[in-house]
């Protein structure tokens, strides 16, 4: 559905019924599928035919929903991956190997930061961390002749800084290699990072796609235009034989648009299995259906309450892009015009000890981990997603920590200010 608008392939792209078929999705709850020759079966194994033989490594339903994320996005491919830990995860190891390099915004998840910095190091694979607002010249000399990809978060979590995606792209083409996007804060409804550059973008579909804490997934879209031959001594993965699967060479077989999810699924689907159930990929379908109503709704909420906190006597600061004089204010105008999201962080003046105070006398904001969700929650990162860090690396990363990260929900932006408010006179 390329030509319709982003209001429509929020409802209606990904899956499109022929005559007598059901409206809604199907949940093919299937492990398995049936052939009536080997020989039939023998062409998909040999990718000479498409078709479905086994749930790990493609299901119709994940396939539909999938398709959706990359219409949304304007991109070729995608495939849904049982978390967002697990998308990153491949679409970093999809091409780094044991001896490779990665440059990586400092400002990212912990998980992500986590992932990269302690598992991934442990694979053989390093990375340098630079600051989302380095110059160019800082961001060039981070890159080594080993380096085989660029990453960075369009909306920091929980920093909420906004990447200068443009500045990255630049800097990863410059250098042969592509620039992959955690878009999950933004969703394609208020940035598409691939329209500045970006060449793959990932998302945890737990958050704001499907919108309801309801089901964990990921995602992972690729562009199609990264040139994958023209840099192929820095992929041999995608430009070389695969021995393991039957000697294709994934650049060759299906090109820039489709090579890199045909990779990441026939290799690192069949051997890492994390794969989104089914039942997952329909339930983030129906988050998807409203997320063009959801997001505009988190964001005016999220300005509401940010502009609230910014003038409250016993807030230190507030981080929200949508500030005028937040340090990302022009940057958020330039990738994120319509808005960004509905998470605002701030520090109160008297420090920790405040912000316990007041996160416990919350009535309608919960305590929780989770974030981009319906109902309104609210976390201190420090003492909790982000507590294997000392207070040096949390500053480093933008989680001062007093800092407090409120995810604004749906509900009606009156009654979250009532509670903030009521909240804060405990202190
Ligand atoms: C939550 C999150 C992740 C990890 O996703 P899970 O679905 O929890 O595995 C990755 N990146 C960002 C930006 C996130 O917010």
């Amino acid at each position: 559905m390329r030509n319709y608008k982003m209001n429509t392939k929020c409802v209606q792209a990904g899956y499109r019924p022929g005559n007598g078929e059901p409206r809604q999705v199907p949940i093919i709850q299937s492990t398995t599928f049936k052939y009536d020759t080997s020989e039939d079966m023998g062409k998909l194994f040999d990718l000479e035919a498409t078709g479905y033989f086994y749930t790990r490594l493609q299901n119709p339903t994940n396939d539909y929903v999938a398709a959706k994320i990359a219409d949304m996005e304007g991109g070729t491919a995608a495939m849904l991956t049982s978390s967002g830990q697990a998308a990153n995860f491949f679409a970093l190891f999809n091409i780094c190997n044991c001896g490779d390099h990665i440059v990586a915004s400092s400002s990212i998840y912990g998980g992500t930061f986590n992932l990269i910095s302690v598992t991934m190091a442990k694979m053989g694979i390093t990375t340098t961390f630079v600051s989302p607002d380095c110059t160019e010249e800082e961001l060039n000399d981070a890159f080594q002749p080993n380096t085989k990809a660029v990453f960075g978060e369009t909306i920091a979590n929980p920093a909420l800084t906004v990447l200068d995606i443009e500045k990255f792209a630049k800097a990863a083409h410059g250098h042969g290699v592509p620039l992959i996007v955690d878009n999950t804060f933004a969703t394609p409804i208020n940035c598409r990072p691939f329209e500045w550059g970006a060449d793959i973008v990932t998302h945890s579909t737990t958050k704001y796609m499907d919108g309801h804490g309801a089901a964990v997934g990921g995602a992972i879209v690729d562009s199609g235009n990264f040139d994958w031959m023209a840099h192929a001594d820095k992929f041999p993965g995608l430009c070389t034989p695969d021995d393991s699967y039957h000697g294709i060479t994934y650049a060759e077989k299906f090109g820039k648009e489709g090579a890199f999810i045909n990779k990441c699924t026939a290799q690192l689907m069949r051997d890492f299995g994390s794969v989104q159930s089914p039942q997952h990929a329909f339930i983030l379908n129906l988050g998807l259906e409203s997320l063009h109503v959801r997001m505009p709704r988190h964001c005016e909420n999220g300005q509401a309450v940010a502009e609230f906190l910014q003038n409250h006597p016993k807030v230190a600061y507030v981080n929200y892009c949508g500030l005028p004089g937040d340090k990302y204010y022009e940057v958020a105008q330039k990738y994120l015009p319509n808005g960004s999201c509905g998470v605002v962080s701030f520090g109160l003046k008297d420090g920790r000890e405040a912000a316990e105070i007041f996160m416990k006398n919350l009535k309608l904001a919960a305590i929780e981990t989770h974030v981009a969700d319906a109902r309104t929650c609210c976390l201190n990162p420090a003492t909790s997603t982000h507590r294997q860090m000392n207070d040096e690396q949390l500053k480093e990363a933008g989680v001062p920590a007093e800092l407090i990260r409120i995810s604004c929900g749906i509900e009606d932006k009156e009654d979250l200010i009532f509670d903030i408010s009521q909240a804060l006179d405990f202190i």
